[in-house]
This record gives C-alpha cells, sequence and structure tokens, in this order.
C-alpha cells in the first residue's frame, strides 16, 4: 500500500533558511516545500535568495520538493485587473524557474485570491487563462502544477471545484493538491479527498477547530484524521503531503511525521 511522503515547511525552525539547513536535518527533515518569499533578510531578489537556499539545503542533505508561490492581494491569476493578472503571470513563471533551479518537482498554484460574490465563474476562467498560459513551460521544466483547495471565499474552494478546474486542463502537468485544514472550514476532509482522488497530486496536511485556517499539528483540532487515512488509501495516494506547521511543541520534524502518519492509520515508518 503506498504511504504518503511527508515533507516539511522549509522555514520550520526559523526564517533564515541558509543559517537553520543544518539544524533542520538533525531534526529529521529530509525533504521540504519552500514558500515565496524566502526571507528578506537573506538579501537579493527573490531568484539570489532561491540560490542561497538551495545551496544551503544541498549541503544539508535536505532536497527541496515542492515550491510554493508568493500570495496575497498583489498576487491574483484570476484578478479582473489584467496589469495585476500579467504580474502574477510573471510570477508564476519566475517561480517554475526557481523550480527548475532547485530540482523540485511540485510548485503549488493557487487559483486567485477572494472572488467577489456573483462573479466566481468569471474568476475561475481568468484563472484558467492564467494557468494555460505557463503550463507548458512547467511541462518543459519537468514541474507538476498542483491546484489547491483554498478557504472560504477564495477562489477554487472546494474539493469539486479543484477536481473540475483540474480535470478540465487534461493534463498530467495539471493535478490537485488537498489541503486539510482548508476542507475542515469549507468541505468535509475525508469527503473532499474523494472527490479530488483522481487528480490528486499533494496534499498539506494540518487541523484546525473548523472555524479558521489555524494551522495546528494533526490531532489538535476536529479533522478526522483516520477518516482522512481511510479516503488516503482508498484513492492509493503515495506522493508527497506537506506537514504545513512550524515545528510543535515537544516534537521533531521525525516525530511529528510519524505521529501524522500513526494518527491516519499507516503503520509506523
Ligand atoms: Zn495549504
Amino acid at each position: 500500500m503506498p504511504v504518503p511522503e511527508i515533507v516539511h515547511m522549509a522555514h520550520l525552525l526559523g526564517t533564515r533558511i541558509d543559517k537553520t539547513a543544518d539544524a533542520m536535518a538533525e531534526s529529521g527533515v529530509t525533504a521540504v516545500e519552500a514558500g515565496f518569499p524566502l526571507d528578506p533578510a537573506m538579501g537579493g531578489t527573490m531568484k539570489e535568495t532561491a540560490v542561497t537556499a538551495d545551496r544551503a539545503f544541498r549541503n544539508a542533505g535536505i532536497e527541496v520538493r515542492v515550491v510554493h508561490p508568493a500570495l496575497g492581494l498583489e498576487r491574483d491569476l484570476s484578478s479582473a485587473d489584467e496589469a495585476l493578472r500579467a504580474s502574477t503571470v510573471e510570477h508564476y513563471r519566475l517561480m517554475i524557474e526557481v523550480c527548475g533551479l532547485f530540482g523540485a518537482r511540485f510548485m503549488i498554484v493557487h487559483a486567485g485570491d477572494r472572488y467577489t460574490p456573483g462573479e466566481c465563474a468569471e474568476s475561475v476562467k481568468r484563472a484558467a487563462d492564467s494557468v494555460g498560459s505557463f503550463v507548458d513551460l512547467a511541462a518543459a521544466t519537468g514541474v507538476t502544477l498542483v491546484v489547491e483547495n483554498l478557504p472560504s471565499g477564495y477562489v477554487l474552494e472546494s474539493g469539486r471545484e479543484v477536481f473540475d478546474f483540474v480535470e478540465a486542463f487534461d493534463s498530467p502537468t495539471v493535478r490537485a493538491c488537498y489541503d486539510s485544514g482548508h476542507a475542515n472550514i469549507t468541505d468535509h476532509p475525508a469527503h473532499a479527498i474523494g472527490v479530488m482522488a483522481p487528480v490528486l497530486g499533494h496534499l498539506h496536511l494540518h487541523d484546525n477547530d473548523g472555524t479558521a485556517d489555524q494551522h495546528r499539528m494533526p490531532g489538535e483540532g476536529s479533522i478526522d484524521w483516520g477518516a482522512v487515512g481511510d479516503a488516503l488509501r482508498t484513492a492509493c495516494y503515495g506522493g508527497p503531503a506537506l506537514l504545513e506547521l512550524a515545528l510543535a511543541d515537544g516534537h521533531t520534524a521525525a516525530s511529528m511525521r510519524s505521529r501524522t502518519l500513526e494518527l491516519m492509520g499507516y503503520a509506523a515508518e
């Protein structure tokens, strides 16, 4: 039976990736998802910080498996503001280049920011046009784009919407990223996996009480992790799974990883 392969956040132990990579390796981190922008204290452009981080991770024996582009109002692939949408597409193209630098095989896609009520369909269409404009570049770089289910009020807030969005591309380069915390707010965590299963490429695992995106350790919120594990086994999922939270109290990266797999009903590593 395939087992999800747990990766950690690149800034697990602090923000200066170039200074904490060795401590991360000691804590048991073997692979990470790097979220941009990296700490500006590292100096230089986003690409230059990527070069610095790449060197630090390689020296520490840590693989950068996934890249997460920058978020926020100033990055919106679904925006009706054409200049904003174009600059966001430019950022995603740069991030694909950064994936090539790291050798990262996956890149997260947030289809958009908050949609205006009544204009969701237009937002989704613009997001699809945006993603369509860099699918070929991603494929040529060997990067799979994984589209994430987002919290309520954001473009693609449910597993069903992500499935429909991804399926329309009919391309192995465009897959889905299941986020357990977001699903616990807008959807049903285990059910959303079932809906997304045929196109699933990545997981973001973290817990909350169902009211907000709290990024808690699995088991410290209201998600039924046994049911999540059952849904992943039914989907035969064995791809990457980011523990999207900082180092939890009393844990090493290795113990967070084994605790999460145990809660989901997988045998210990
Ligand atoms: Zn996420």
